[in-house]
């Protein structure tokens, strides 16, 4: 067994780190093979294949977390497996089967014990399943081999200066997605495509952009690469679109929310509506919850400030915390969201 590494596990970023392992699993002749284990950080490449020049590229990211009691906890990776396989439908990429996917993600885990950070870090072993087409084709079709992989890395806590509210803006001359297009699946190339205005934001001190309807341009979309909430007179709010990606943090938290009594309504949000909620934030796996303090339209010059007293609301943080205490085995699992494995 080799040594825990020397990591600083509080100032890790959210980036990567090199592990021991990786686990990997073809498609060929129309079946998958048996996964193997390696040790290379590269992966060998026709320059000809579709993920290369069409962009058959589909993504899931979820975390494994050291618990209270010692145990490590993988969070809700069933529908990772589920949802991976929406992504793959999506773009005509063959389905990893979930079995297959939960043994691998498990394998992976298990293979890099070593890098999982303590408890009490703030930081998590963040873990990446990603599938592409291998077929060289020039011409534009779909591949008929795939390769289906996950890598591992530690990441350290999201809010490095504390749990507080940022600012995020709309923009209206960009979309992230088409309106039938691919946003509700997890698409590399969905994130290519939000690349600009997200560095645009960022240059103007935004955290995030909150994207609206690419149809009509009306109601609430995503926040950057995260599902968007409000709490509005004691109600969960988050948008309907077909243009959002099912976020599991967001699913977990609307079970939550309606566990601790509160309403819960996926439905359309308007941008005015924003001037009556009294808590917005983004969710998804890398932050669970961020709070948004303040929405500027920088079309109308309208700004919506939420947090009025600067400070993230109680409700977000009641959800923020109850679900990271279930991640990290401080509070029962009624659910059975974890796969607890004893390393
Ligand atoms: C991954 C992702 C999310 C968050 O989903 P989680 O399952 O909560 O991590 C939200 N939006 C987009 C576009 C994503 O890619």
């Amino acid at each position: 067994m080799k040594d825990i590494p020397q990591l600083d596990w509080a100032t890790l970023p959210f980036g990567y780190q090199k592990t021991d392992y990786n686990v990997r699993c073809t498609f060929t002749d129309g079946k998958w093979g048996e996964p193997e284990v390696s040790e290379s950080e590269t992966i060998n490449i026709h320059m000809a294949a579709t993920a290369l020049h069409y962009g058959q590229e589909i993504f899931e990211g979820l975390k494994a977390f050291r618990g209270v009691d010692g145990k490590v906890r993988i969070f809700r990776l069933e529908e990772n497996a589920k949802r991976i396989r929406e992504s793959a439908k999506g773009l005509c990429m063959e389905p990893v089967p979930e079995e297959l996917f939960r043994k691998m993600i498990i394998k992976v885990v298990e293979l890099n014990a070593r890098f999982i950070p303590p408890y009490g870090s703030g930081a998590s072993l963040y873990i990446r399943p990603f599938e592409i087409g291998m077929t060289a084709s020039v011409g534009v079709r779909k591949a008929v081999d795939y390769l289906f992989m996950v890598l591992v890395s530690p990441v350290g806590p999201y809010f490095k200066t504390g749990y507080a509210p940022t600012k995020i803006c709309i923009m209206r001359e960009y979309d992230r997605v088409a309106p039938k297009g691919t946003g509700r699946w997890k698409v590399g190339g969905n994130y290519a495509a939000s690349l600009s205005a997200g560095e645009r934001a960022h240059a103007l001190g935004y955290s995030a952009v909150l994207y609206l309807d690419p149809k009509d341009k009306k109601y609430l979309d995503e926040c950057g690469p995260a599902n968007f909430f409000a709490i509005k007179d004691g109600v969960y709010i988050t948008p309907e679109s077909e243009s959002i990606l099912p976020s599991i943090t967001n699913m977990s938290f609307q079970q939550l929310a309606a566990d601790h009594g509160l309403e819960v309504q996926c439905r359309h949000i308007t941008v005015d509506e924003l001037e009556s909620v009294q808590e917005a934030a983004a969710c998804g796996t890398a932050a669970v919850a961020s709070p948004v303090g303040e929405i500027d339209d920088l079309d109308t010059g309208k700004k919506y400030i939420i947090a009025k007293d600067g400070k993230p609301g109680p409700v977000t943080t009641m959800l923020y915390n109850h679900l990271r205490a279930i991640q990290h085995g401080e509070e029962p699992d009624i659910y059975g969201w974890n796969t607890v494995l004893d390393i």
